[in-house]
Parts: structure tokens; sequence; C-alpha cells
């Protein structure tokens, strides 16, 4: 192997990329934050920017917008820990921007499920969790806000693994919670880190660690307590599922760990456990076969999120690609297949903690932002590879509002269909179409509502077309995956609605559960999809 190839392998073998998941207020920024301590990134907790941006109501999508730039700093962190080099997938708090998280998942190799110890699984972890799941990547539990009255342990467990199938193993296990949590025990160590509050977690902390043996003795953890951790443990050890890193690997047992971010107990652990645990970049599926960065010895990357205007006086946008093999030089020329164009990557750029910067190098595993002049659409690949490939796509998630659109000055029908498309392009709406009519009317689909408005300011600031909505009763959409009679004749319920989406392809639009029901059970062999 040459040299240049030792030295690409290397890179790629030192990578972790992973998203964090969880519920809005359950901790991800507050451990985002931690994680960056450790690294160096950031000499002081509590100075990542772009808090905002995980509480984006619209207005403050707008002042995001304004400021320029400051948006960019939820796409990628990178930073250096213990010989790995991570990449922390930031993703919008925001559940009606979950579209976007959707699709940032699909260019992580494992996920990080935060949970609220007092609170257990909630609604948008769920819903995360599913697409995780979509991809059978590794995920890792990490119980936040011990410090504060928790569940119990057990009940905790249980619940993940209730309400999201997934096996658990706690690799460590809490001692109290709230006034009463006294540190966490490491069953894999046999040895207990005593819960500090580390300065309100403003620094790195030592912590003190027991064994066993001194447990008995340490006075601050009752007599109560201890006889309680050493009866939960048996109980675990008996009924519990054992550790297994391949059924990590696969997706299907979580390791668990408990702490507390805000006062950064328990947090340079998990790091740890978590990076020796997790895995370095996976192979991705491509027409040709898998692509194993370990084998792939040339530059291949999907794009996976596009980001408008940073720049507005030029309406220029940022593709977002996770390169999957190979290397990244500055100003390499590379196939854009869908384009089936040579492209030269231009302006590179990666995110760092607070500020973005050139990048002159980039491997397998790391994400890239660059400059986009109106030519790259979600999931489009590109390579230098001899023997071209696809990327599998990304899917796209069903919309669950939809609203009929149009622009108000007849007149301005170019710029509307323009800026409609181009927003559709960057995958920040989905459009459809009547069956039959085609452009005339235009349907717009969206997975949290807050994208209607930043629609309507969009086109209104950036084309400069106003424009009215109807709100369509619709909440279910299903692509057809076998169609067993032609599509006219396809005989649903009465408000069953025939659409098609961008690429021609005919979708159903359904306003409740009952009629998808109906309509497959008068159509058999009918096959619908939930995702495109
Ligand atoms: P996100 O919405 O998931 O990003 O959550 P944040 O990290 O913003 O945290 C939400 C709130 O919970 C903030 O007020 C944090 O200070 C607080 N918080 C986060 N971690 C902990 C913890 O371990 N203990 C306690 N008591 N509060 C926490």
């Amino acid at each position: 192997m040459s040299e240049k190839n030792q030295e690409i392998k290397e890179e790629i073998r030192k990578r972790r990329t992973f998203a964090i998941i969880s519920h809005p207020d359950a901790g991800k920024t507050t451990l985002t934050e931690k994680f960056l301590l450790y690294g160096g990134a950031i000499n002081q907790a509590g100075s990542v920017k772009g808090k905002a941006t995980a509480r984006h109501a619209v207005s403050d999508w707008m002042e995001i917008e304004k400021e320029r730039g400051i948006s960019v700093t939820s796409s990628v962190l990178q930073f250096e820990y213990g010989g790995f080099c991570i990449n922390i997938l930031d993703t919008p708090g925001h559940q009606d921007f979950s579209e976007d998280t959707y699709r940032t998942l699909m260019a992580a190799d494992s996920a990080v499920m935060v949970i609220d110890a007092s609170k257990g699984v909630e609604a948008q972890t769920r819903k995360l969790f599913k697409v995780c799941t979509m991809r059978h990547i590794p995920i890792f539990t990490f119980i936040n806000k011990m410090d504060r009255e928790a569940m119990d342990t057990f009940e905790l467990l249980d619940d993940i693994e209730q309400e999201l199938g997934i096996a658990t193993c706690p690799v460590n296990w809490p001692i109290g919670s709230g006034k009463e949590f006294k540190g966490v025990y490491d069953r894999q160590k046999n040895q207990v880190e005593l819960f500090s509050d580390t300065q309100k977690g403003t620094r790195q902390g030592s912590v003190r660690i027991l064994d066993r043996k001194d447990l008995e003795k340490e006075e601050w953890i009752s007599g109560e307590q201890k006889d309680r951790l050493f009866e939960e443990l048996e109980l675990q050890d008996g009924a519990g599922a054992v550790f297994d890193q391949e059924l990590v690997e696969k997706g299907k047992l979580s390791p668990v760990f408990f702490g507390s971010a805000l006062t950064n107990f328990g947090v340079e652990t998990f790091l740890k456990y978590f990076l020796e645990m997790t895995t370095s970049p996976l192979p991705r599926r491509s027409d040709q076969g898998e692509i194993d960065p370990m084998e792939e010895e040339a530059f291949s990357a999907f794009v996976f999120k596009i980001q408008a205007n940073m720049n507005k006086a030029h309406r220029d946008r940022i593709a977002f690609m996770r390169i999957c093999s190979g290397r990244f030089e500055a100003g390499m020329d590379v196939w854009h297949i869908q384009g089936n164009k040579k492209v030269r990557l231009s302006q590179p750029q990666q995110m760092m903690a607070s500020e973005r910067k050139m990048v002159e190098k980039a491997y397998g595993g790391d994400i890239i932002g660059v400059f986009d002049p109106g030519i790259f659409s979600i999931g489009d690949t590109l390579t230098t590879a001899r023997e071209q490939f696809v990327y599998e796509g990304i899917p796209t998630f069903a919309p669950e509002h939809f609203a009929r659109v149009r622009q108000v000055d007849t007149m301005k029908r170019k710029q509307f269909l323009k800026g409609v498309n181009q927003i559709a392009q960057e995958g920040a709406i989905q459009i459809f179409q009547e069956y039959h009519t085609g452009m005339e009317e235009i349907i717009v689909g969206v997975v949290g509502i807050l994208q209607f408005d930043v629609l309507k300011y969009r086109l209104e600031k950036e084309y400069n077309v106003e424009i009215r909505m109807d709100s369509l009763p619709y909440e279910y959409i299903r692509w057809i995956r076998h169609c067993p009679v032609d599509l006219d004749k396809l005989s649903g319920t009465s408000d069953m609605k025939k659409v098609k989406d961008l690429r021609g392809r005919p979708l159903l639009l359904f306003v409740n559960s009952w009629s998808i029901r109906m309509t497959l059970e008068r159509n058999e062999g009918l096959e619908l999809t939930e995702f495109g």
C-alpha cells in the first residue's frame, strides 16, 4: 500500500462521527458543551454558540438568517480527544425542523441518545430513534440529570426497552439521585466514581474513584444506599442483558450510562467508553454494493444538507457533504454523478465549535461544506473513483402538514416557481402537484409547521413574491410501492387525494389513518410506504 493510502486509512480509523438525539431540554446542548470542554475545543463550558438556533421560533430563525453564519454552528463540531478525531453532527433542537435532523442522522455512524432521568423516553426521542433504527447504527444512551430526582433505574431501563424496542446494558449504575446522588458504579471495572459538582461543571473535574473494598468503608454513602446498590447490581447481573459488542454494532443493544451533564459528572467516563465501543466510519450502500472506507481508496461523498443564502447578495448555498471514503483536498476536481459533470470543490469549509475555517484536507468520516452554485441536491454522490457508483439516496420523510400555495401577483408566476423549486431542492420543503393538472397547483408538504413560515418569509425576502397559503386537511402521505391496477382506477376513500412528487412519482394523501386502511382493503395487492 502506498504511503498516502496508509495515511488515509490511519486517519479514517481515528474518526468517530455521530449525532446526539434527544427530546428538547433533556440536555443535548449541555452534554455537547462538556464534550467540547474535554476536547479542548473550548476553554470553558458555556461558550458554545448556537443555543439560539436550538430553540428557534421562526423569529429567531429570521434573526439567524440576518446575522448570516450563526446557523452554521449547528452543522458539525470537530475536535480531538484521546487519539480520536471526533465529529459531532449537531441537529436543530426544535421539532419543527426535525426533517433536517432526520437527514443529518443519515450522515452519522452512531447516535447518542440523551434521556432526562426524571422523564424517561419522550415523544421526540421516540421519533428520532425510529430514524436511527432504519440504518441499524449503534445507539448509546446517556441518562442525564441524575443530580435531580430520577425515576427508578430499573423503570428507566424498562421504559427504553418497552418504548423503543432495544435491549439495554447499563455500563454503570447510579447510586441514588437528586440530593442523594452519590455517584455511579462501573460494572466493568467494579469501582465507584464519586459524584462531585466540579465548579458547576465549568472545569474538567478530578473525580474520586473507590474500588469495592474502599466503598465498604466510605461514610459519605449510607449503609442503606450501599445495600440497595448491591441488591440492584445483583438483580441486574441476574436478569439484564450482558454486554455484547456485536449487538451494539448492529444497533440491537444500547450501552447505558448515567450522569449529570450540568455538573459535568460521568461525562468523561461516558466519552471514553463510547469512543471505544462505537464504530469508525462505516461502509455505505451504493448501486455497486457496499463501499468500505477501508478498501475504497478514492474520494467519495454524498450531500445530506443544503444551506441557503449564507451570503444574501449572491444567493449562494453551501452543500454539506459527508465524506465516505478517501481523502479530500481543497480545490480538487471530482465527478458529480447526478449532474454528470466534473466539479471543483472550492471554498471547502469545516465548522468548528465557534468558527468556520477553511479546510485543506479531510477524510472519510468528516463533513465539509462546499460552495454550491445551485447544482447539488440532497442525496447526490461525488467521487473521484474511476469505476463510478451512486450512494443510496436519502429517504424523503413523510410530511405531516399540507397547504396549497400560490402567488398573490399572477405576474410573478415565474419567480414564484423558481423560488419554490429552489427551496424544495434544498430540502426545506417538499412540493407536490395535482396528479393530472401538473404545475398549476402547487401543494407544499412539511414535517414541521414552522417550515411554512420559513417558506413565506424566504419567498418574500429572497424572491420578492408574496404568497397565499390555504391549509389542506391531509395528515398522511404514502408513496406507492406497488399498485395492482391503473392508478386512475384505484378506488380510495372520497377524501383521498392523488398527487405526484418532483420526480413524477405518484403519491396518495389521506386525512386519517382509517382512510389508509380502507384504501388498502379495497385494493388487494396495493403496497404503500411511509418513506419516499
Ligand atoms: P437541550 O434542549 O436538550 O439541548 O437541553 P439543554 O442542554 O439546553 O438543557 C436544558 C436545561 O436543563 C438547561 O437549563 C440545563 O442547564 C439543564 N440541564 C442540562 N443538564 C442537566 C443536568 O445534568 N442536571 C440538571 N439539574 N440540569 C441540567
